[in-house]
């Protein structure tokens, strides 16, 4: 059976109940690998948002007070759904997002991870007892918020799902996801595999729709206590200020312009690969991609050369025949990648590799590799969020430590070295959430993950995560006589 005939089932899920948008209105996601549109799903209006909050918040009473091993057991049943239906869901993905089939299947194995990783912490969110002296218990307890609005990006939209979803579900909130409009069709599925894996109605809710409307009524709405954003910066901003008139928390996990910085003593084959991996991956629709290399001048001309080698092997094809490089995700970033090609030529950098649009349907870019980039380029400054790889080149190691530093963003930031005093010293000065050595994507599921600077707030993943889904409670009895 084809994944798409699941289709016909795409619906908003509100309160266990399948609907469509309370206007009626839709929204069409489209194959990004031949242009044609998959399906409509609905465009949820403010109201319906505001149905999904009240039905997480109903459900919320009772989930929090279920036996936390209970939960646990709930929530690793929707690790096995996913695991059941993996293959289903990695092609559906793949569809609608563009991205190669194996790429696919690895976003859904980890969606399956998350579940589990977090369903084992269910009854181990523990508080403490604090000594204050013989008058007085003094103990912390941790509590869920209530509801957490979840907002997330068209890059990793099941992955990114789970992600947000697990953890707070664990922590014992009730959950609203907004997908992205470019990707939604991952997300209605993953709700359904919720379901059936027996999460109580109501508590996981999914409206699609568009940021705004739909995003910015969950973003503003007084019912929700709690929100996790994956996106741009700008949008991240305007998600702060807007949660800041309700002084609801944020979780923002935002872009990067993440650095490599390689050392002539690095192994230059194995660097070009894990790079290569870093920034072409998903077309370098990754917030952590590796967009920027770094060189040391006596070895950029091999690393190089290296690099182009890589890439010169590549496959292109649409993302279910599972070739290295699918097309990008959108029309718009489409555009957005093409016109960073224009800025770089015309910044005075030398195209090694790509360069171009591909001439052919579907939203396709070459792999392209920039050489002779500048510091103060914008192609070294901006994220593209594409397949571009911007070269740049050093002299000292402080040199390369202020180029890697001088950017608003702090996500990650990998180092090639085999001197040990070396790269322990450069993840020190690093200012990145998350340092490499002598690899790319070194995160799993356990790691925590978030940025630094204009990077993000919070950390994503690991036991840290859970840390966004809970308050603490701090009770003080009185034992003096
Ligand atoms: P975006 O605007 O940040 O979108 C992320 C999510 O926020 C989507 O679900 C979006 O909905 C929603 N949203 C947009 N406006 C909103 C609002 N006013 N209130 C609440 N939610 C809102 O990102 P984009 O425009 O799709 O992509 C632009 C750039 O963002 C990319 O080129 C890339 O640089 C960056 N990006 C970063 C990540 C990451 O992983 N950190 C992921 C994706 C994109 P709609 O999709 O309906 O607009
Ligand atoms: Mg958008």
């Amino acid at each position: 059976m084809s994944p798409l005939d699941q289709l016909d089932r795409t619906a908003l899920l509100i309160g266990g109940d399948r609907r469509e948008a309370s206007d009626g209105a839709t929204l069409t996601t489209e194959n990004p690998a031949t242009t044609e549109p998959l399906a409509d799903v609905p465009a949820a209006t403010p109201a319906d948002v505001d149905d999904a909050v009240s039905a997480a918040r109903e459900a919320f009473r009772a989930w929090r007070d279920t036996a936390p091993d209970e939960r646990g057991r709930i929530v690793h049943r929707i690790a096995t759904e996913i695991r059941d239906h993996a293959e289903e869901l990695a092609r559906l993905e793949s569809t609608d997002q563009g991205k190669p089939l194996s790429q696919a299947e690895s976003d859904i194995e980890g969606a399956a991870a998350y579940f589990e990783y977090y369903a084992g912490a269910a009854d181990k969110l523990e508080g403490a007892s604090i000594p204050v002296g013989p008058d007085q218990l003094d103990y912390t307890v941790r509590e869920p918020y209530g509801v957490s609005g979840q907002i997330t990006p068209w890059n990793y939209p099941a992955n990114l799902f789970a992600r947000g979803v697990a953890p707070a579900l664990v922590a014992g909130n009730a959950v609203v996801v907004k997908p992205a409009e470019q990707t939604p069709l991952s997300s209605i599925r993953l709700a359904e595999l919720c379901v059936s894996a027996g999460l109580p109605e109501g508590l996981l809710n999914v409206v699609t729709g568009y940021g705004d409307p739909t995003g910015q009524a969950l973003a503003e709405h007084d019912g929700v206590d709690q929100l996790t954003f994956t996106g741009s910066v700008p949008t991240g901003k305007h998600i702060m200020r807007t949660a800041a008139d309700s002084v609801t928390p944020v979780t923002l996990e935002l872009g990067g312009k993440n650095p490599a910085i390689v050392f002539p003593d690095a192994d230059l084959g194995a660097a070009a690969e894990w790079i290569a991996t870093g920034i072409f991956t998903n077309v370098g629709q990754i917030c952590s991609a590796a967009d920027r290399v770094l060189v040391h001048e006596s070895v950029r001309e091999e690393l190089i050369d290296r690099l182009a080698g890589v890439v010169e092997g590549y496959t292109v094809g649409p993302g279910t025949e599972d070739p290295d490089i699918g097309p990008l995700v959108s029309e718009a970033q489409h555009e957005t990648v093409s016109e960073y090609l224009e800025v770089g030529r015309s910044e005075g950098a030398t195209v090694r590799v790509g360069g171009e649009p591909m001439d052919r349907p579907g939203y396709f870019i070459e792999p392209t590799i920039f050489t002779g980039v500048d510091p103060t380029d914008r192609v070294a400054r901006e994220e593209i969020f594409g397949p571009v790889l911007s070269v740049l080149s050093f002299e000292a190691t402080d040199e390369a430590v202020s180029i890697a530093n001088d950017v608003e963003y702090g996500l990650v930031a990998g180092v090639f070295t085999n001197d040990l005093t070396r790269a322990h010293r450069l993840t020190r000065e690093l200012e990145a959430g998350n340092v490499y050595v002598n690899t790319w994507f070194g995160d799993t599921n356990q790691t925590p993950f978030g940025g630094y600077k204009h990077s993000g707030i919070g950390r994503e993943k690991g036991l840290e995560a859970l840390d966004s889904y809970l308050r603490t409670k701090n009770v003080a009895i009185d034992l003096g006589t």
